[in-house]
């Protein structure tokens, strides 16, 4: 790509269209992954590192038509939710195409989140299948889910009659001893799809259209709960082409996934990324592990590796890191975060990533809107996250006017183009708030545009922190706070840290006559929110700073807050 193409802005304004002489993809992704896995049938598609098993194009694709046809034998229809529990495993990998197969919507829980997170996803969704792993390090999920639906133990499998979920029916697991109630084993859920024949099943293909819904993915978008985006095959299949396309994927190339498949970074920019590309995917481990990484692309010859800019900096701190033979190493995407500059020179001179591209973008956007060129500079890199993509729009216009603004100037970044999701599931309103009547997406992050029509991230409007790469959100915090009787009011704000960007501090104001300390306030968090999100620091206040208005002042609660923990602004991991 050319970077004239890049200098399409007219006026002096903020305003880009980035075209492309290569059409978008108008296929399904079921049709889509057959085509691949006829063209390569006996290239590696997955490997699993940790149990060595892998998986051609071909095989990959025979075991997600089987899976596929299980689901349908359990009822599942086109436009019915299925929902993933689950760390990095391949069996993931299959869900997400058996359900695309077969035009079902894959929902993504995040492993991280326990009982009352989940509790609310599923509910929200109007989930009818779960597939779950049952357990990952201290983490039992089969407990937790009964816990939620205690009808569970007592049920037959495909029979779940549960008050709090009266839609879940079918409760899949992937592993376990064989004892775990009211679910399907692998085996018993692998065996059901013999009862579906291939005339059924070309049928349900043929009811498919590439702008149906296929993934609803948990994201707060700029302010309250967690609501679902809705993605279709459409917006993913061809986010993940282009942005394969911007690191030059072939065939050839083996990237590295130590990213969650549950968000986007993983089952679109990773998995799809490759899939359209008929590249291979290789897992290194069901969970971020950085020494699991490096040898995973030392033994398996990977040319690509992704990650948010804490695991690049994880994996340079590994002290026997000048041992791993990392020389097969070319291109890979860092995003979620602004890449410090002495991590991107370690990373394009030390890990060989000298085609190493900046991603940006976010769930709403399938994921991504902008991305740097493979031979982009280094200032490039690490003060831009580049132009957009192909056939994309972004503008930055005026918060308070709504214009755009001139060049050179701070504003909200807004975006147009086949990425844009169709909406908020089951939320026209919110959907309202984000997309506007002409098809433009607020992201709520504060850009510049610059001469080059490259973008730098500069804030954000919404409220939410960063914490190693994980958004959390501090309303949904508060709420779930709310639900401890002894609280009266909970504020949480984002206090710089050296190793994550930035870590979770909560004031807490308790009823009158209560009392609380630090750990009893950690213990309530504990099971039933993600551990990201349970307040690293916790400040018990009579009151909180407020404004004339009544509004309370997070950002001098943030500066109080930092002078009495003795942090320093700049500890956050930032160039912007
Ligand atoms: P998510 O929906 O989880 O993908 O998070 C999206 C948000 O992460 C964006 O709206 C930005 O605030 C932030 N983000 C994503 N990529 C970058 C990047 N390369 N640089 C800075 N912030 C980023």
């Amino acid at each position: 790509m050319s970077t004239e193409r890049y200098s399409m802005h007219r006026g002096g304004r903020s305003y880009i269209f980035v075209g492309s002489d290569e059409p978008l993809i108008g296929e399904t992704i079921g049709v889509m992954f057959e085509r691949i896995a006829r063209t390569y049938p006996d290239h590696e598609a997955l490997v699993f590192v940790p149990r060595d098993e892998r998986y051609t194009y071909a095989q990959l694709y025979k075991v997600s038509k089987k899976a596929a046809k299980s689901l349908m034998a359990l009822g599942v229809k086109k436009g019915d939710r299925v929902a993933i529990w689950a760390t990095n495993h391949p069996e993931w990998v299959i869900a997400q195409f058996a359900t695309a197969l077969i035009g079902a919507v894959l929902v993504t829980v995040n492993p991280a989140y326990r009982t009352h997170e989940l509790e609310y996803g599923l509910k929200d969704a109007e989930v009818q299948s779960l597939i779950l792993i049952p357990t990952f390090k201290s983490s039992n999920y089969v407990e937790m889910l009964n816990e939620v639906v205690p009808e569970l133990a007592t049920s037959e499998p495909g029979k779940l009659d549960s008050k709090t979920l009266p839609l879940l029916k079918n409760v899949i697991l992937i592993g376990g001893t064989g004892e775990e109630l009211g679910m399907f084993s692998p085996d018993q859920f692998m065996a059901l799809g013999t009862s579906v024949d291939d005339d059924d099943f070309e049928k349900r293909r043929r009811e498919l259209d590439f702008d149906d819904i296929i993934n609803v993915q948990y994201t707060s978008g700029t302010t309250g709960m967690p609501k679902g985006a809705s993605l279709t095959h459409y917006n993913i299949l061809n986010n993940g082409y282009h942005v394969g396309e911007t690191m030059r994927f072939s065939h050839r190339d083996r990237l590295c996934i130590p990213v969650p498949f549950y968000h986007c970074f993983g089952m679109v920019l990773s998995n799809l990324a490759c899939v359209t590309h008929g590249a291979t995917m290789v897992v290194p481990g069901e969970y971020f592990e950085p020494e699991k990484v490096l040898e995973a692309v030392e033994k398996e010859r990977c040319t690509a590796l992704h990650g948010v800019p804490t695991m690049f900096i994880a994996e340079l701190a590994l002290p026997n890191f000048s041992d791993y033979d990392l020389g097969s190493l070319r291109t890979g995407i860092m995003a979620g975060a602004p890449c410090p500059v002495e991590v991107m020179k370690r990373v394009n001179d030390e890990m060989n990533m000298k085609e190493v591209t900046i991603a940006y973008g976010q769930t709403e956007t399938s994921p991504v809107i902008t991305q740097t060129p493979y031979n982009g500079s280094l200032e490039m890199r690490t003060t831009t996250v580049g132009p957009p993509i192909p056939h994309t729009e972004v503008k930055i216009i005026s918060p308070e006017t709504g214009l755009i603004v001139p060049l050179g100037e701070q504003g909200e970044l807004c975006c147009r183009g086949y990425q844009v999701m169709r909406g908020y599931y089951n939320k026209p309103e919110a959907t309202a708030e984000t997309i506007d009547e002409a098809g433009w997406i607020h992201t709520g992050d504060l850009a510049v545009m610059k001469e080059e029509g490259t973008f730098k991230i500069t804030g954000r409007i919404k409220n939410m922190i960063i914490r190693g790469g994980e958004n959390v959100y501090p309303r949904e915090i508060e709420e779930f706070l709310f639900t401890n009787t002894k609280i009266q009011d909970a504020q949480v704000l984002g206090v710089p840290d050296k190793k994550y960007g930035e870590e979770i501090c909560v004031w807490i104001k308790l009823n009158e006559g209560e009392s609380s300390t630090e750990e009893e306030i950690k213990a309530f968090c504990k099971g039933k929110i993600a551990h990201y999100k349970i307040p690293k620091y916790i400040k018990f206040v009579d009151e909180f700073p407020m404004t004339v208005t009544g509004k309370i002042q997070k950002f001098k609660m943030r500066d109080i807050a930092i002078k009495e923990l003795g942090l320093e602004e700049d500890d956050r991991v930032e160039t912007a």
